[in-house]
């Protein structure tokens, strides 16, 4: 090899932070001598181990956890955070943008393009409104303050209708991670019912949207019926061949004819290949994934790569079909892809990508899931430690292992934690609220996250304050006699809701 060679890696997700630590590892020689160069470009300076983020939004992994910080593990890679908005690979230059909003442009000899996929969205009105989707931790975390934060507000309301909206939870889509997802956040707010003297599990409405006539389809069809039973023996409204038609004003309308209110509202219907393709001058295929050859190289080109969710990547074990968009395949792809740009290198040949697909395991909460690995069907206990295990062994680094069996193991001992942080999204209205104090001192609702008495203590307002405390505890007494009727009252409308007869536990 005489050239220089300079490698860029587009997107740090599975395929991109699997292929650079193997490149790192197999090109160490050629790095140190100077003659390769391997950047990747991602707008995040993490990976995100994506199927752990049921977990995180349940409290059972902690978030920081379940991402590998990209400068940490690469060492021998230059990082860039950036968002790529245009491909010219005829000219092997690209474009983005950098977090500081520059526009760039950097060249290369070798690309490995992985973008991944983005949300899948259909235009149904109110849907890009009041809707949430479930593939970042950012919208784990989110997801995970804003239910603790429903049963806040359920629990404080004196507004039965109020009470009912932020009970009601809707999922649509019920593939990996959109019944991972209702099933962790289900058994974490049913847990967290024993700290809402208000609440019984049973208040809540949990319900599962989905287009088709079966639930998880990676497991197979008799697992997932037996994953069904089980959500629906859980009280969780499990909703086949419907969809969501309208969700103006967080008023959901199904196909079905039901229409209701609810405060959740989340989006896990689907992914589809990521924009970035379209700003490319790579082939794309009809579902606008871009074409690669079984070895992994974008068809028609032998210095540009591709894999993972974005690429049309031919199964070699069913003939005419493409590999489906799962972290089995981008973790195994990006292995051979990795060895092919290592192989092309060192002008050796280059090897096809064949897997055939394993099987799946899902969690379906706390000691509950389902299992279908090399035709090995596995439910409940079993199928939940399997699906730990295969996780575990799974999640890059030895780090990240090391702190997922902590939060686990801590888990053992102490109950998971209910508190929603939602505060967090606004962190300076406390700081706004200390600069501007409001100059009506009563009926002023003080900032999330700050206690009345920090502002009037220090004022020597006491009396005054003893006096308000005083009439709080009796309202609260007088709401807490309220709620109780309403969470009465809440049972019975839901029932009407749902057809039941008044009374029948879900
Ligand atoms: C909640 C959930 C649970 C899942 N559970 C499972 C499971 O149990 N088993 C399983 O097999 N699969 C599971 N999957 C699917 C699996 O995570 C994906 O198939 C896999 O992540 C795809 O890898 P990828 O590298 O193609 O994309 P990703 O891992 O998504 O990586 C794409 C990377 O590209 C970056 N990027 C995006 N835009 C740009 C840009 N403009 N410029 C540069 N970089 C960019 C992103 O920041 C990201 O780092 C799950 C997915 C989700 C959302």
């Amino acid at each position: 090899m005489s050239n220089h060679r300079r490698i860029l890696i587009v997107g740090g997700g599975h395929v991109g932070l699997y292929a650079a630590l193997r490149l790192q590892r197999k090109l160490h020689g050629e790095i140190r001598r100077g003659e390769v160069a391997l950047t990747l470009i991602d707008p995040q300076s993490y990976m995100t181990y994506q199927p752990f983020l049921p977990e995180a939004a349940a409290g059972n992994v902690e978030p920081r956890h379940v991402v590998v910080p990209l400068r940490r593990v690469l060492h021998r890679v230059r990082i860039l955070n950036g968002a790529v908005n245009r491909i010219d690979h005829a000219r092997h230059r690209l474009q983005y943008e950098s977090p500081a909003g520059e526009e760039n442009e950097i060249g290369y000899d070798v690309l490995v393009y992985c973008p991944g996929s983005v949300t899948r969205l259909f235009p149904i009105p109110g849907l890009a409104e009041c809707g949430i989707g479930f593939k970042s931790v950012e919208e784990a975390i989110s997801l995970r303050n804003h239910v603790l934060g429903q049963l806040d507000v359920a629990d404080s309301t004196q507004d039965p209708e109020a009470r009912r909206r932020a009970l009601n939870f809707v999922f649509v889509g019920a593939g990996f991670s959109g019944v991972e997802a209702l099933a962790e956040l289900e058994d974490m707010a049913r847990d967290a019912c024993r700290y809402y003297p208000t609440i019984e599990p049973s208040d809540m409405r949990w319900t599962l949207i989905e287009a088709t006539d079966r639930i998880l389809p990676e497991v197979g069809p008799e697992m997932g019926r037996w994953a069904l039973e089980r959500l629906r023996e859980r009280g969780i409204d499990v909703r086949l061949k419907t969809t969501l038609k309208s969700a103006e004003n967080k008023h959901l309308v199904l196909s079905d004819g039901t229409e209701f209110d609810a405060d959740t509202l989340v989006w896990t219907a689907g992914v589809r290949p990521h924009p970035l393709n379209q700003e490319t001058d790579l082939p794309l295929d009809d579902k606008g994934r871009v074409k690669t050859t079984p070895y992994l190289t974008v068809e028609g080109l032998d210095d540009a790569f591709a894999a993972g969710d974005t690429a049309a990547v031919p199964d070699l074990t069913k003939p005419g079909e493409f590999t489906a968009p799962n972290a089995q395949h981008a973790v195994r792809q990006a292995h051979r892809l990795a060895d092919n740009v290592a192989a092309q290198l060192r002008r050796r040949s280059m090897r096809v990508y064949r897997h055939a697909y394993a099987g799946s395991v899902a969690s379906l909460g706390l000691h509950d899931g389902v299992a279908n690995v090399y035709g090995l069907k596995v439910k409940g206990l079993p199928a939940w430690v399997m699906h730990r295990g295969y996780h575990l062994m799974r999640v890059p680094s030895f780090n990240r292992k090391t702190r997922v069996v902590a939060d686990w193991t801590l888990q053992f001992f102490f109950r998971r934690e209910a508190v929603s942080l939602g505060a967090l999204q606004h962190p300076r209205r406390a700081f706004e609220y200390a600069a501007h104090p409001p100059r009506k001192e009563r009926g002023q609702i003080p900032p999330q996250g700050q206690q009345p008495q920090d502002q009037t203590s220090s004022q020597g307002r006491q009396p005054q304050d003893q006096k308000a405390q005083g009439q709080k505890a009796q309202d609260q007494k007088a709401q807490g006699q309220k709620a109780q009727d309403q969470k009465a009252q809440g049972q019975k409308a839901q029932d009407q809701q749902a057809g039941r007869p008044a009374g029948v536990k879900r």
